[in-house]
């Protein structure tokens, strides 16, 4: 405590944050990422959504003299912490293609003057000679790059125009660069810091839990009910529904209206003018819900939202991580919920694997196992704040969170577990280990298709021990296994492994859980099963 009231970096940065947004403290982190900024040393930082990465570099580019980059790749990001800088007293403003001439002249001549603390700059007008120009003339104090995973094919949302990054410590090398992501994975993390060419980083990594919101995983049937229940129980509060199509968001928003739930959708496919005011209206509580695609929700910052419903699946947990995360900014209670649906999982496949998707196979690979992730966690009967803060590589304290379905005891458990799972494993291991999910559950279902007949497996003995089942919950099962760590899915196909707590399963030792039915909430689609 000593040396935080003695270090003027940490008293300026204080008094900043006091002065300009009226805030008494740091969060976590904070105060280390700002201090790498003041010291000038490369970073790369990693706070979860809500975490306030934002503030990192916004406040020591108030404490310190001359002007900050920020390269952001939304523009109704920009406009949106332009504005919100400006309420607080920053000057600030943003170079993209939305601006006209005149504004554009007013911001370079503002530029000139020295006047402003920050300007955000999309990628792709960064690069343009122009502005290299500008920002060589300007007193650049530092540079900020905003979703810096979007850099890494690694990661879940690469853009190519960020490549171009990497020129930044080119041109102006004697000026800290500093990344900052919400996105943990180790192999991310160093691509980013290697693309970026930075300079031994100062790695900061925070906590990726966010204990004050409740997880919940429900299997999608009549999804606009299991919408609107959650939205009524949090009648006059802020909420986002995530679809997958601009379709079902028109349909979905429409649907809440008649329900007398003030919904608006939102989506790339409406104009740039009605998107403004639907977030603004949002902003202002006018909108309680607001409906959008998984695909177009970055922008979309309120503190007070209380719930966030995907009615679609996101395409990896680091995209759940982030599209859950907007609920509880404020750190009170917020409640999360995943429909979820092979059939989505399929749509999302096909897409991925879609000959008009320019992607390396490379690329191709990393998402579908990204949405892989996605299935095993929906499937896991694994704590749910557990299992997304291990996909982080990190662990979580203690048994029991009380903030998920799985640790509030909400989900229906078969019954006898040990001997459905022996039954799987066993099939597995008939299967000599050499067939993914899909097909070992065909087996077990007791199907008769070519492929399998022509193979002779409908000889095993474990061929059709589970056809009373259905095919859905058989399916849920082996991920569920493969969730709990009784199987891995190994290689390029997924072809399933038996652990060695799987083989412990087989002699009879272990506790597996499975749900009763893949589509639990099928059968009582009144109550979507929630709570
Ligand atoms: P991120 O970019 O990491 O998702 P933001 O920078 O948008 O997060 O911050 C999330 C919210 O937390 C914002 O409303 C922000 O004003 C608030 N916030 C950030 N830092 C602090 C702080 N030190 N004290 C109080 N509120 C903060
Ligand atoms: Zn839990």
């Amino acid at each position: 405590v000593n040396t935080e009231v003695d270090n003027p970096h940490t008293k300026a940065l204080r008094g900043a944050l006091e002065r300009f947004w009226g805030y008494s403290d740091f969060r976590p982190l904070q105060r280390e990422a700002m201090t790498a900024v003041m010291e000038g040393r490369d970073s790369v930082v990693v706070l979860p959504t809500g975490g306030g990465k934002s503030l990192c570099f916004q406040a020591p580019a108030v404490a310190m003299g001359g002007m900050a980059l920020v390269v952001s790749p939304l523009i109704a990001l920009m406009k949106d912490q332009v504005d919100t800088l400006r309420n607080c007293g920053v000057p600030a403003a943003y170079l993209n293609s939305t601006l006209s001439t005149d504004e554009r002249r007013q911001v370079l001549d503002s530029v000139k003057s020295g006047k402003l603390k920050l300007l955000y700059v999309a990628p792709e007008r960064l690069l343009l000679d122009g502005t290299l120009t500008m920002l060589a003339n300007s007193n650049l104090s530092l540079a900020a790059i905003d979703e810096a995973h979007c850099i890494s094919s690694w990661g879940h949302d690469f853009r190519p125009e960020y490549r171009g990054l990497a020129r930044l410590k080119e041109v102006f090398p004697d000026i800290g660069v500093h990344a900052y992501t919400a996105t943990a994975t180790e192999a991310v993390r160093e691509d980013i810091a290697k693309q970026l060419g930075l300079r031994e980083p100062e790695m900061l990594v925070g906590s990726f839990d966010r204990p004050n919101l409740t997880y919940r995983v429900l299997a999608a049937s009549g999804k606009l009910g299991q919408i609107a229940e959650v939205a009524k129980r949090h009648h006059g509060e802020s909420g986002i529904v995530y679809c997958i199509s601009r379709k079902e968001v028109e349909k979905t928003a429409a649907a809440l209206e008649q329900l007398g739930i003030k919904a608006a959708p939102y989506h790339a496919g409406l104009g740039d003018e009605q998107r403004r005011r639907t977030q603004e209206n949002f902003l202002n509580d006018r909108v309680e819900v607001i409906v959008a695609t998984v695909a177009f929700g970055m922008g979309i910052d309120k503190p007070d939202v209380r719930f966030v419903v995907h009615a679609g699946m996101p395409k990896s947990l680091e995209a759940y991580q982030q599209e859950a995360g907007r609920a509880g900014r404020d750190g009170l209670p917020a409640e999360c919920l995943l429909l979820f649906s092979r059939g989505d999982a399929a749509t999302w496949k096909r897409i991925i694997e879609s000959p008009t998707e320019e992607a390396s196979p490379e690329a191709v690979a990393a998402a579908l196992r990204a949405l892989d992730g996605v299935s095993s966690y929906a499937g896991g009967v694994v704590c749910r704040h557990r299992a997304l803060v291990e996909h982080f590589g990190q662990s979580l304290e203690g048994d029991d969170c009380g903030a998920c379905d799985v640790c509030l005891s909400e989900l229906d458990l078969v019954d006898d577990p040990l001997i459905l799972a022996q039954k799987i494993i066993s099939c597995v291991a008939r299967l000599e280990q050499r067939y993914g999910a899909d097909y070992t559950c065909k087996v077990l279902a007791g199907s008769s298709e070519e492929k399998i007949t022509s193979r002779g497996h409908d000889r095993l003995s474990t061929y059709g021990l589970l056809k009373d089942c259905r095919t859905a919950d058989i399916r849920g099962w082996i991920e569920q296994l493969v969730a709990q760590g009784h199987l891995v899915k190994a290689g390029e196909y997924g072809v399933l492994h038996i652990t060695p707590k799987g083989l412990q399963l087989l002699k009879g030792e272990g506790n597996p859980q499975l749900l009763k039915a893949a589509s639990n909430g099928a059968s009582s689609s009144a109550t979507g099963g929630s709570r």
